[in-house]
């Protein structure tokens, strides 16, 4: 990452004439931090990738991405250290570091603009995220122009870029949450429970979309060829869509595996991010048994960007493929 800020910071610099003083951080996204926390807009936005599934159009934006330590604390909870420090060698990979990021993808259905998931929004402003509506832009979509707003999951990574300086972020869309999600973090009683922060998020960011939203469960329709799927475990009501249009089928899995090698070749490790871990493992399971058997790509949130794939299953689980030009065929 250094060696890729350097060339972000020359072509920067060359481009949009900006001083090292007036820039002493250059975010990976290609907006630049001023000094006082400020975004300032560059020539570069935050990388986007466009392609099509049958009529649909998707537009995957990296939102932003974040380095984590030690990845085996988080999705080998529990595990011997120098089991998931040799997978992860295994893999070429280094047991002491990881980059996770966060990829929202739109839907252009070709009737409908169909945004699912928000990003960091303004929350992550100060690290160089929430990029989500700058890569929009970047690709003709301006936030009017967003007919429907699907929520996955409650988590902030996911639902901070909902708002923009204490207004709808979307000003023409209306909302799709699931039903179970939005009765667990809606509740009053989360209060004084580990769930409490994520309980007043969902209380500014969400609770204020209730009248323009519609409650959803498995096997609803979202739109013509967009269905949901109930994929409960990372937490108590997150929800999977599968797309289909023109004889193709693309599932967004969310939440349901966040490391494309300890969580998908070891998907019954637990992760401490997911809230019913034993659940959580069983969904894995279920859902990539299935994206491996019928052979369909898969886009996850925070898979490797541009986060969509393929699995073939192996002995234990399932290795991840990055889609090459699938979808340009
Ligand atoms: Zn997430």
């Amino acid at each position: 990452m250094a060696e890729d800020n350097g060339i972000h910071r020359r072509r920067l610099m060359a481009t949009a004439g900006i001083t090292a003083l007036a820039a002493p951080f250059i975010a990976r996204g290609g907006s630049a931090i001023a000094a006082d926390g400020e975004t300032m807009e560059t020539s570069r936005g935050p990388r986007t990738d466009s392609f099509n599934l049958g009529d649909f159009k998707l537009v995957v934006v990296e939102d932003g991405t974040r380095v984590m330590e030690n990845p085996g604390d988080t999705f080998g909870t529990g595990q011997d250290p120098a089991t998931v420090a040799a997978l992860l060698e295994e893999n070429f990979l280094p047991e002491d570091k990881m980059v996770n990021g966060f990829a929202p993808v739109l839907v252009d259905t070709g009737e409908q603009v169909i945004l699912f998931d928000t990003g960091m929004g303004p929350a992550g402003r100060s690290w160089g995220a929430g990029q989500l509506m700058a890569g929009l832009k970047a690709n003709g979509y301006q936030p009017g122009d967003i007919d429907v707003v699907v929520i996955t999951h409650m988590h902030g990574d996911h639902i901070n870029g909902l708002m923009e300086e204490g207004g709808p972020a979307f000003p023409n869309a209306s909302y799709v949450f699931g039903d179970k999600e939005y009765a667990f973090w809606s509740d009053e009683g989360r209060v004084g429970t580990p769930a409490e922060g994520g309980h007043e998020s969902v209380k500014k960011l969400i609770v204020p979309f209730a009248e323009q939203a519609r409650f959803i469960t498995g096997g609803d329709e979202v739109a013509p060829g967009i269905t949901a799927m109930e994929a409960f475990g990372h937490t108590p009501g997150h929800m999977i869509f599968m797309l289909e249009s023109g004889g193709r089928q693309l599932l967004l899995t969310a939440d349901t595996a966040n490391h494309y090698v300890l969580s998908l070749q070891r998907p019954d490790w637990q992760v401490r991010f997911d809230m019913d871990k034993e659940m959580a493992a069983a969904t894995r399971r279920q859902v990539f048994d299935m994206v491996a058997a019928e052979k369909i790509p898969f886009l996850g949130y925070h898979m490797p960007f541009p986060s969509v794939g393929y699995v073939e299953k192996t002995g234990e689980g399932y290795v991840f493929m990055p889609k090459t030009y699938q979808f340009a065929l």
